[in-house]
């Protein structure tokens, strides 16, 4: 019960604590490639397993992810002044290209899981780089839309007046701005979430529904603005997927995984939900979206594999 986490800067740090209160694992090991940082935040979480759960945290290198069932990737570099979207993405692809192969040296049978952005990206490429070493890419899962999933959840919950645990809602495509929120198929507690709202008088007008949207949309540049980052949710996020794989649990989560073809687009990583088990993906269930949101489906998946395409060709 072993779990790995590569890049240990704000995200990383957080999977790790938000791990450590809920009791996943037994051992977290932090590597990054400012050594100093990994252990700053291994030691400051550490003395919070005390008020927490019985888990060991510690720092190390990569030769310490020696029986690691699953690591989180979340290392990165950020936005240079002045660079470009691409760019950043040809500097992060460096670095996952020697982050991948060295992870595997020491973990061969690990699930990978991607956190860094574009996710959608880093995770076809981390897909790219592990199927070197004979790594399928179903043990290759990139957090995805699994946020945007639980911030559309969470909305509709509120505006509802039901606890979201009992909406059914899922954001599909692009983790991003190109992504799809399948308001056709929301249920609440089993009930199409148009008759939901009809029957109980509640308003799901056009401005409504927009409003929803921009906030799921647009939230992390909203937090980004306020604070600096986000690093909560997705943190939550990567810890619910862990406890998932670890426990072999199969739940179905909106993460993102290499499919041969999505609303017309072929060889691309975006997500749609996800049957997820011990060894990474057991299954994909696009969903049966009405036509306009499958045509944004289409276009969000052609963005990505646009992106991939220029990379390559960079
Ligand atoms: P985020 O908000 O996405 O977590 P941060 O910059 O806080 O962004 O964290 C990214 C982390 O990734 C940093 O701690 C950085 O040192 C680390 N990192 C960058 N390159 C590498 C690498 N090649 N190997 C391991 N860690 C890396």
């Amino acid at each position: 019960m072993k779990i790995g986490v590569v890049g240990s800067g704000f995200v990383g740090a957080t999977a790790a604590y938000a791990m450590v209160m809920q009791g996943i694992g037994r051992q977290i090991v932090l590597v990054d490639y400012k050594p100093e940082r990994a252990q700053a935040e291994a030691d400051d979480i550490y003395h919070a397993v005390p008020f927490a759960e019985p888990l060991d945290i510690i720092a190390g290198d990569y030769a310490d992810l020696h029986g690691c069932s699953i690591v989180i990737i979340a290392a990165g570099v950020g936005q240079k002044p002045g660079e470009t979207r691409l760019q950043l993405l040809g500097r992060n692809a460096e670095v996952f290209k020697q982050v991948v192969p060295s992870i595997l040296k020491f973990a061969p049978e690990a699930v990978l899981v991607v956190a860094t952005n574009p996710v959608d990206i880093m995770t076809h490429l981390t897909a790219r780089y592990a199927a070197e070493f004979g790594v399928p890419s179903s043990r290759v899962v990139g957090s995805g839309t699994t946020l945007d999933t639980a911030r559309f959840r969470s909305l509709l919950g509120r505006h509802v007046g039901v606890d979201s645990h009992h909406v059914h809602a899922y954001v599909v495509g692009e983790h991003g701005d190109s992504e799809v929120l399948a308001w056709s198929l929301a249920t609440v507690g089993s009930i199409q979430l148009d008759d939901f709202c009809r029957e109980r008088g509640i308003t799901l007008d056009a401005a409504t529904r927009e409003n929803i949207d921009q906030n799921v949309r647009k939230a992390a540049y909203h937090i980004i603005a306020g604070k600096g980052a986000t690093y909560y949710g997705i943190g939550s996020a990567l810890a619910r997927i862990v406890d998932v794989i670890l426990h072999d649990q199969r739940a179905i989560m909106t993460v993102c995984t290499p499919l041969e073809e999505i609303a017309g687009v072929k060889d691309v990583t975006i997500s749609v939900p996800k049957l997820l088990g011990g060894q990474g993906v057991i299954d994909a269930f696009p969903l049966p979206l009405n036509d306009d949101e499958q045509a944004k489906l289409h276009a969000s998946a052609a963005l990505i594999r646009k992106m991939i395409d220029d990379l390559d060709a960079q």
